[in-house]
């Protein structure tokens, strides 16, 4: 985002909030601005949102970090898995932007690596953008070309975050496609949904009328709003599994995952190690109200997944690459 030159005092003196924020710092001159253009700058820098991405972000951020690592020259897979080697090319290029070396992707590191893109962009980074859209409920086509439907998609978040509308992909609105999703489809419970990291009780959830789906209260909404949608378009959503309480987590662990004892096939074998792969008790998304495996949706010619990979996105719901049936609030 351009700051007009006369900001410039005004941006001096926001010096702190900008280093926060990841704005760029600019050098203060000698020109008084106006009360107007003070509340201006006041309002950028309050616009940008503390994003920081890591091994627990959703599947989506995580992927476009590593596609925009891979447009910075420091090539690394796209997995969606934030593993040593990504670890190991952030801080490689941290260290080339004259950034702390921490190897964690926060506000700073997301608006180094974030370039401003607009529309006749054909980039990889605009990969990145079309992922993270996708993720924020559009369905577009991810080929790094900057097209109308790509700026329609930029400007409908931008709207969505309160930002200035100009579907130019800046730092602030970079700090929008991370993190969690902006307003949606969803039903206005998803900002409660990013407060929740770990299980909870049933007490914490409810049925999704007209279906077996249990989930956290706070999802109750948009898997309300999905299910509808779903029927309207001639496609049942039930589920196989949804909610679960810890106590049927360990079991489910004590009956996936191999080793000698209990206590290793419970709490210790990798997930990965598990058939099928279970998350140790404590950190799945089922505990925590925020994933359903479907039923009908063992592959991807299912008629379920079918319709999912075409609509979840609208509603801030995503898909585990490796489990066609389970779909969860950030893709874990
Ligand atoms: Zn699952």
């Amino acid at each position: 985002m351009r700051i007009p030159p006369k900001l410039a005092l005004a941006l001096g003196a926001l010096a702190l909030t900008a280093a926060s924020t990841g704005l760029p710092a600019v050098t203060a001159n000698a020109v008084t601005p106006s009360a107007a253009d003070l509340q201006v700058v006041t309002l950028q820098a309050a616009a940008a949102r503390t994003v920081y991405v890591t091994a627990s972000s959703s599947a989506a951020d995580i992927s476009a970090v590593q596609v925009l690592l891979t447009a910075a020259g420091f090539a690394t897979d796209v997995d969606g898995s934030y593993g040593p080697k990504t670890t190991a090319a952030v801080k490689a290029f941290q260290t080339k932007n004259k950034l702390t070396a921490d190897g964690k992707v926060g506000p700073q590191t997301i608006a180094k690596l974030g370039p401003v893109l607009k529309e006749g962009a054909s980039n990889t980074a605009t990969k990145a953008v079309q992922r993270l859209l996708n993720k924020n409920g559009s369905s577009l086509a991810v080929d790094g070309k900057f097209g109308a439907g790509t700026k329609a998609a930029v400007v409908a978040l931008q709207k969505r975050a309160g930002l200035t509308a100009d579907g130019v992909v800046g730092p602030i609105t970079w700090t929008y496609l991370f993190g969690p999703v902006v307003g949606g489809g969803g039903g206005g419970g998803d900002g409660e949904c990013s407060k929740v990291t770990g299980g909870v009780a049933q007490s914490g959830t409810t049925v999704v009328a007209g279906t077996n789906i249990r989930v956290n209260k706070c999802w109750s909404g948009t898997i309300t709003k999905m299910v509808a949608a779903a029927k309207a378009d001639g496609v049942t959503l039930t589920a196989n599994s949804s909610w679960r309480s810890p106590e049927s987590q360990k079991a489910l662990r004590n009956q996936n995952c191999p080793g000698a004892t209990y206590q290793i096939r419970v709490y210790e074998t990798p997930s990965s190690s598990c058939n099928p792969p279970t998350a140790k008790p404590g950190t799945s998304r089922h505990e925590r109200g925020l994933a359903i495996d479907l039923a009908n949706s063992g592959s991807r010619d299912t008629k379920v997944f079918k319709w999912m990979a075409a609509n979840a996105g609208r509603y801030g719901v995503a898909n585990l690459p490796s489990e066609p049936w389970h779909w969860s609030v950030d893709g874990h």
